[in-house]
């Protein structure tokens, strides 16, 4: 394809051909990238000085901050791996994935490391410690800021910047990447066991990082605003990666916080960004949000999570009539593998409702697979199978899993879903997910897409809860937009009234604010073990 093997290739063309651009803003400061291109050769130079050799991996535990850029751009110029992790991960959380990917260097906030990951790198493969500010560049002194001074870098920890610095320097001698080479291990729970390390190749990211500057159509100096966490696959790829491959400005607003993401909307006048659906509707549930908050953006998009559609025309009103495009995307596909052509909308399948996640992109093949691994007819549902430059070549280190996700380089996703005679692919829902009430399938997302056209509800979430006379029963938990009231009787005889006697949820319970990742999915697992310890 018309990509180079990796984005670090793209990133120095961009360094040298548009030195003075900004490559990061974050509140008031900025580093072009020519700066970055420099810190991260510095910091390449530290992790070499300091014994990180070609294929070891660093652990970056940051939330959405320059650091996190001349992290991940300084690993690979030493020709290592990165290891994003969640910056919220507990000592037992965090501690897998060290020793799972032999983690030789690691990471984290100040305020992390002296709380308790300090004791957990102790005891670990980690030989090397840096901490990363969430308040620094040129910014110290802006109270939007929220993280307060400057910290040092606490016992045992060299401050990332302050390395990068001191260590100034062209950078290591070594080849650049090539696309086979491991550019991160992402850790992802996928159906069962402890999270796995999926290997996503500097080929897999930069394919994808191409295919988004192609659909996103942006002029070059455009800004990229990142909703999503860039320690999420999305957040890497989607905002970080292709706004480095387009040659673009990426706008970090340290973490997700609707107040300070609509103060960033206003600075930084982004034309791109990304997010799950739980975010936009945070978006929109802030008073003080309208129209010429979103004036900027030329396309958003919806990514690794369900987007019902009821959703999108609610965006579409109350952002002065932008379309929030759906796409479709796993950790073991390097983010996008369907998204919604520029210029056109997603189709909702008139029989479920669903809306599609959009169309294969190029060279992606996706098959919809029966139980025995054969191909369904148009329409009917199945799993979901993908194939093409973006999907993983494995785990680390589980060949018998890697093979059973994998079986001839096709990802089995889990997902269930179906494409129409157009080419349109619908996620219906994930395979393990299936409430099974009295022999019926019910997929949560069908409930949940008809709970969200209610105008009270601000979130749904939808599963089975053990019902001694049906097996399962279906119920819903949901959360109401600010100023709303809805009794939960009068949302089941809602539900009712549209969906058929056996989807129908018979119990509805609210709660001010339903449980999710830090990526913004809504946690249907936490929910069910809230039902399940009695709760509700
Ligand atoms: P973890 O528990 O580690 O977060 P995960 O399975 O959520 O694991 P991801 O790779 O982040 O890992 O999420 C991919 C999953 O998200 C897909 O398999 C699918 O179920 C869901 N998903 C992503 N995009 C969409 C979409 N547009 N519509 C519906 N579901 C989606």
């Amino acid at each position: 394809g018309d990509h180079p093997p990796s984005v670090l290739h793209a990133f120095l063309d961009a360094a040298a051909h548009r030195p003075e651009r900004a490559a990061l803003r974050y509140f008031d400061g900025a580093l072009t990238y020519r700066e970055l291109d420099a810190l991260s050769d510095g910091f390449a130079r530290h992790l070499a000085a300091r014994g990180f050799a070609p294929g070891d991996r660093l652990a970056v535990m940051l939330q959405n901050i320059p650091q996190f850029a001349i992290a991940v751009l300084g690993t690979w110029k030493a020709g290592g791996a990165v290891i994003p992790v969640n910056p919220m991960y507990k000592h037992d959380e965090l501690a897998h994935v060290l020793f799972d990917a032999h983690a030789a260097a690691l990471v984290c906030s100040p305020a992390a490391w002296q709380a308790s990951v300090r004791a957990t790198a102790a005891a670990s493969p980690v030989r090397i410690a840096l901490t990363a500010s969430e308040y620094d560049l040129q910014t110290r002194d802006d109270p939007r800021a929220l993280t307060g001074p400057r910290t040092a870098p606490g016992e045992g920890a060299d401050d990332l910047l302050a390395a990068a610095r001191a260590a100034a320097g062209p950078r290591p001698d070594l080849p650049l990447p090539q696309a086979g080479d491991t550019a991160l291990v992402s850790y992802t729970s996928g159906t069962s066991g402890r999270p796995k390390g999926a290997l996503n190749t500097h080929g897999n990211i930069s394919f994808n990082a191409h295919r988004q500057v192609r659909l996103q159509q942006l002029p070059e100096d455009a800004v990229l605003f990142a909703l999503a966490p860039l320690f999420h696959i999305t957040g890497m790829v989607c905002e970080f990666a292709s706004a480095l491959a387009g040659g673009h400005t990426l706008a970090l607003a340290h973490r997700f916080e609707p107040g300070v993401v609509l103060d960033a909307f206003r600075e930084h006048r982004p034309a791109y960004t990304v997010g799950p659906a739980t975010a936009f509707m945070a978006l929109l549930a802030r008073p003080d949000a309208g129209p010429a908050d979103f004036a900027s953006f030329r396309l958003v998009s919806s990514g690794g999570a369900p987007l019902p559609p009821a959703v999108v025309e609610s965006f579409r009103a109350r952002s002065g009539g932008l379309y929030l495009a759906n796409g479709y995307g796993l950790t073991e596909c390097t983010a996008p593998c369907a998204t919604v052509p520029p210029g056109e909308e997603a189709p909702v399948d008139p029989v479920s409702g669903t809306l599609a996640v959009g169309v294969p992109g190029p060279g992606t093949m996706v098959r919809i697979l029966d139980e025995a691994g054969a191909e369904v007819p148009f329409g009917e549902q199945g799993e979901i199978a993908v194939r093409g430059p973006m999907v993983v070549p494995g785990y680390l280190d589980r060949p018998a899993e890697s093979q059973a996700a994998l079986p001839g380089g096709e990802l089995r996703t889990g997902d269930i879903g179906f494409m129409d005679q157009d080419g349109w692919l619908y996620v219906v829902d994930r395979k393990k997910d299936m409430i099974n009430a009295s022999g019926f399938k019910v997929w949560p997302r069908e409930v949940e897409d008809v709970l969200y056209t209610h105008p009270a509800v601000r979130e749904a979430a939808v599963v089975g809860v053990p019902d001694a006379y049906r097996g399962e029963s279906v119920k819903a938990y949901v959360s109401l937009r600010p100023g709303e009231k809805a009794e939960p009787g009068d949302l089941v005889a809602y539900c009712r009234e549209r969906l058929a006697a056996y989807k129908y949820p018979r119990q509805v319970e609210v709660l001010t604010e339903l449980p999710k990742t830090a990526s913004g999915k809504i946690l249907r697992r936490e929910l069910r073990a809230v039902t399940g310890q009695g709760a509700g």
